[in-house]
């Protein structure tokens, strides 16, 4: 039996020393559709820490917001040796030859945060739905009734439209009962603050100002829709939404400018998303990763194995949770208030 145990110990050793030394030679590639948003950078240093932990290589490309080249930064990526790929798309549909290419020579795609609708990919992401859902909350909990904008997320985004049916399943009886008014909804192109800036100066135009309520999908898309409030004087008085934990969304949190941010960790889906890259590239397969499900809620409804982690609510009740998480320091977030 000892000499068993100390077998079983053996090999234990052997096999994490196997896979220290397999990951040491492994080269993970990560596409990036831009680094507009603030939090990008926070899951760049995240993939980079766990990679470099498990002595693996981080190699990357940033698209710039262009579709086109994020398909030939794929391609990029793979010539430089990668033996897994981590992709945030640009545009969902169009870097669907990227994936085909990798899946023909083996190579594990994580399509990472937003939807890459096949199945040779994995999926890790929040949960968006009930991203969207906390965005309503937090809006309709502040005004339960009046005249709501939609400022949506960029069309070529999945994520837009999760968002979005998130954010109805809340509203939907209110809307139905006809408390709350549906008076003005659009894409945000790129997911661009002064495209959201502009949607909303048109709505507030629209409806003569008499807006009451803005769900943003982002705070990059409320810091636009509240600069056109704050034009009108309405900044502060009506509610506005949005989803990052961005720095100065979270400061205008702070100062009530806008109402609810959604903080996801980034940092968690970094390290997550790099050791999930590794397990496939050492051999794993999709269904064998841990925590994974099959989610199929695509518009394709096509069966994905995937890994959902959970969004938190942030207002101006709860900010010390992203003060005590080290996501912001009190200084920054509560910056003249
Ligand atoms: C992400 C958001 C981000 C947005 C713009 C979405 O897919 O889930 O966190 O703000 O893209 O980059």
């Amino acid at each position: 039996m000892r000499s068993f145990v100390k077998l079983m110990a053996g090999a234990a050793i052997l096999v994490s020393m196997h896979s220290a030394t397999m990951a040491a030679n492994l080269v993970v590639g990560v596409s990036w559709s831009n680094f507009q948003e603030e939090r990008w950078k926070t899951d760049e240093a995240a993939i980079k820490k766990a990679l470099t932990a498990a002595g693996a290589k981080y190699i990357s490309a940033d698209a710039q917001s262009s579709a086109a080249k994020q398909l030939t930064d794929v391609e990029s990526l793979i010539s430089q040796g990668a033996n897994a790929l981590i992709v945030l798309a640009q545009d969902s549909s169009a870097i669907g030859p990227a994936v085909e290419k990798a899946a023909a020579e083996g190579i594990p795609v994580v399509g990472y945060d937003r939807l890459i609708e096949n199945p040779a990919a994995f999926y890790i992401t929040f949960d968006n739905k009930e991203v969207g859902r906390l965005q309503a909350q937090g809006v309709f909990k502040a005004k339960p009734e009046g005249n709501y904008v939609f400022i949506k997320g960029s069309s070529s985004d999945p994520n837009a439209d999760f968002l979005f049916a998130g954010q109805m399943e809340v509203l939907k009886a209110a809307i139905d009962g006809g408390k709350i008014k549906n008076v003005g909804e659009a894409y945000t192109d790129g997911w661009k603050p002064e495209n959201a800036q502009k949607n909303m100066e048109q709505f507030l135009t629209k409806n003569n100002n008499k807006v009451d309520a803005v769900v943003a999908s982002n705070d990059g898309t409320a810091g636009g829709a509240i600069a056109a409030l704050d034009a009108q004087g309405l900044a502060g008085s009506v509610p506005v939404s949005g989803q990052d934990a961005d720095k100065a969304a979270l400061n205008r949190v702070a100062l009530g400018t806008q109402t609810v941010s959604v903080w996801k960790d980034s940092r968690e889906l970094g390290k997550n998303a790099a050791e999930i890259a590794l397990a496939l590239a050492g051999g794993k397969k999709l269904t064998e990763i841990k925590g994974v499900q099959t989610f199929e809620g695509g518009p394709k409804k096509v069966k994905m194995q995937s890994v959902f982690l959970k969004p938190q609510a942030i207002t101006k009740d709860n900010l010390n949770v992203v003060i005590e998480a080290g996501w912001i320091s009190k200084a920054e977030a509560c910056q003249g208030v």
